[in-house]
């Protein structure tokens, strides 16, 4: 048994479809001394069924069975969605040309002719294993793209980006379930001063501890917090009347202002102006406008805040 192979194989199980119940275990043998994972259906519709619970990566299948043939099955797997891409092997008596470009215009990537060879079969499902491996890295890289292309790179927390477009889904489960929807803005009282007296690295710091302080003082996996611009943050607060956003909102408040910053070697202390909007949906029509109207909202609470001395929270409902 090639071990390299066989190792890399267990990433992969086969899901084997044929209707003959003799070549199907002659098959299934050869492909478990290869060290493959094999688990067998009878034809395409059981195949179906059960990529419908399980995912194998790879299917090796005959071209004429009975209820759905080969064919059929490359063209609905090849419809269908699945967590990674599933390659196709077909494996017939057709040896005809015309069988061959039917098969692979079917979705095959891979078409042999029975007898199958040991040796063939194992280079076709190292060919498999590269592609599936290559397709594997590029999701992966995919995601960690998607992953970073929401958060703010300096403060780890969501993006303006984010907030645009997730902010309006919120209102839109607000609306669909009835449920209260605040949101809190806070800006960073006379930052400038930081950055003018410890300097802009400083400044960069005590942004960064500050989302760091905030996101920790949410509630875990409901809110989330974005950086709205600056030294400027949201809060979203699903499922939360104005009164609770309040509360929620004279927390952090506290919070900011009793943690003690270290920046360039320096103790500093920071405190923000908390500006609260938010609606209860009450059988009333959508206002499509209702992200854009909480974040105005929030905003003039903000700028009333920030008038009457900083340090506060002031609170309005639309
Ligand atoms: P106010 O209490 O009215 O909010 O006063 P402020 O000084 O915080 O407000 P102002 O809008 O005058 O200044 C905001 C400052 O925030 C100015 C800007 O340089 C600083 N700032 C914005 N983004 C960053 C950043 O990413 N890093 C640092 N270090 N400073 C930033
Ligand atoms: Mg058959
Ligand atoms: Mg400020
Ligand atoms: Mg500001």
């Amino acid at each position: 048994m090639d071990s390299v192979f066989a190792r890399e194989m267990q990433y992969f199980p086969i899901l084997l479809v044929e209707d003959n119940a003799l070549m199907r275990l002659a098959l299934e043998t050869d492909l478990r001394n290869m060290g493959c994972l094999v688990v067998s259906a009878g034809n395409g519709k059981q195949a179906m069924e059960m990529m419908a619970s399980s995912h194998f990566p790879i299917i090796i299948t005959d071209m004429f069975m009975p209820e759905m043939d080969g064919l059929e099955l490359c063209r609905a797997i090849r419809k269908g969605k699945f967590e990674s891409y599933v390659y196709l092997i077909m494996i017939t008596s057709q040896d005809t040309k015309e069988d061959m470009i039917r098969g692979l215009e079917s979705g095959a990537d891979e078409y042999l002719i029975k007898p199958v060879d040991r040796s063939e079969l194992t280079v076709r499902l190292k060919t498999a294993v590269r592609i599936l491996s290559l397709e594997s890295s590029l999701r992966k890289s995919y995601e960690e793209i998607k992953a970073l292309s929401v958060k703010d790179s300096l403060t780890k927390v969501f993006n303006r980006g984010y907030l645009d477009e997730y902010l309006v889904h919120e209102v839109k489960r607000a609306y669909r379930f009835e449920r209260s929807l605040a949101i809190i803005m806070f800006d960073i009282d006379n930052f400038k001063l930081v950055n003018d007296t410890f300097g802009h690295a400083a400044g960069d710091q005590v942004l960064m501890d500050c989302a760091w302080l905030m996101s920790i003082s949410i509630r875990q996996e409901i809110d989330w917090i974005a950086r709205y611009g600056g030294e400027e943050f949201t809060v979203v607060l699903p499922e939360t009347p104005v009164p609770g956003a309040r509360i929620a909102a004279e927390r952090l408040r506290i919070k900011l202002e009793s943690h003690f910053f270290v920046a360039g070697g320096m103790e500093l202390k920071v405190t923000a102006s908390f500006g609260v909007a938010g609606f209860t949906p009450s059988g009333s029509k959508e206002d499509l406008d209702m992200a854009a109207s909480l974040l105005a909202k929030a905003d003039q609470c903000l700028y009333r805040a920030k008038k009457e001395g900083r340090n506060k929270v002031v609170s309005a409902r639309l």
